[in-house]
């Protein structure tokens, strides 16, 4: 372990955020694809705000103009891995977008769920864009290791969903040059989510305007 990855920080969920991750996790909902939509649609999101950012700061694309969005399946280690060169995330900005709801989407979801019951609820995934936190429908832990779009430094926030989550420094070899790798540890029951055709008919199904272009690699070995 390096010495900037000792300097682990625990945070503690927004108490909203908690409520919402115990309901994506003990979901009923069936169609627990979405997640992939989600992230799909952050990946894309951050690279049209860099392409936006570029528009004055040129020098932020350091070299690397094409958007891209990569999925990697690592089925030996049960894996789904979403990486892009987008924008990225700082540190308070990770700690700000992954730990609290401050989106309105987000708000707007909670206040139905307040007012509905246990299955209805659930239900209600299906018609909000739940965001982020849908990952936790599949993965019972979650690295996100990010780089903001003209930082030398990068940062990785790690949850198990389960009430707190850890942001540490990252080991510059282990983080994208640009933009955010999320890993996902998927669960037991969630392995087809490692199995190219399982995730070429989903995001074909769900992310076919996406304009960032999607690749699909198998991990090597
Ligand atoms: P929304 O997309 O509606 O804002 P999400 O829960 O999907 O809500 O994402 C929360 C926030 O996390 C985003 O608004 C963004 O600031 C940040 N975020 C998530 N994924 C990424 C990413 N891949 N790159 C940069 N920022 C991201
Ligand atoms: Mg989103």
């Amino acid at each position: 372990m390096s010495e900037a990855e000792m300097s682990v920080e625990k945070h503690v969920f927004e108490a909203d955020v908690a409520r919402l991750l115990h309901l994506m996790v003990h979901s009923v909902y069936s169609d627990k694809n979405v997640f992939l939509r989600e992230l799909i649609s952050n990946a894309a999101d951050a690279c049209e705000k860099l392409r936006y950012e570029a528009i004055v700061s040129p020098e932020l694309l350091a070299g690397d103009t094409n958007p891209s969005i990569k999925l990697t399946l690592d089925e030996e280690n049960n894996r789904l891995i979403v990486e892009d060169n987008g924008i990225g995330m700082s540190r308070d900005e990770l700690v700000e977008a992954l730990g609290t709801i401050a989106r309105s989407g987000t708000r707007a979801f909670m206040e139905r769920i307040e007012a509905a019951q246990g299955k209805e609820g659930a239900q209600l995934i299906g018609q909000f864009g739940v965001g982020f936190y849908s990952a936790f429908m599949v993965a019972d832990n979650v690295d996100v290791v990010s780089r903001r779009a003209g930082s030398d430094h990068a940062w990785h926030w790690s949850s198990d969903g389960k009430g707190s989550y850890t942001v540490a420094a990252a080991d510059r070899a282990d983080a994208p040059a640009r933009g955010t790798r999320i890993t996902l540890h998927l669960m037991e029951d969630a392995k087809t989510y490692t199995s190219r055709w399982t995730v070429e008919r989903i995001v074909k199904d769900q992310s076919g305007h996406v304009p960032v272009p999607i690749s699909i690699v198998e991990k090597p070995g």
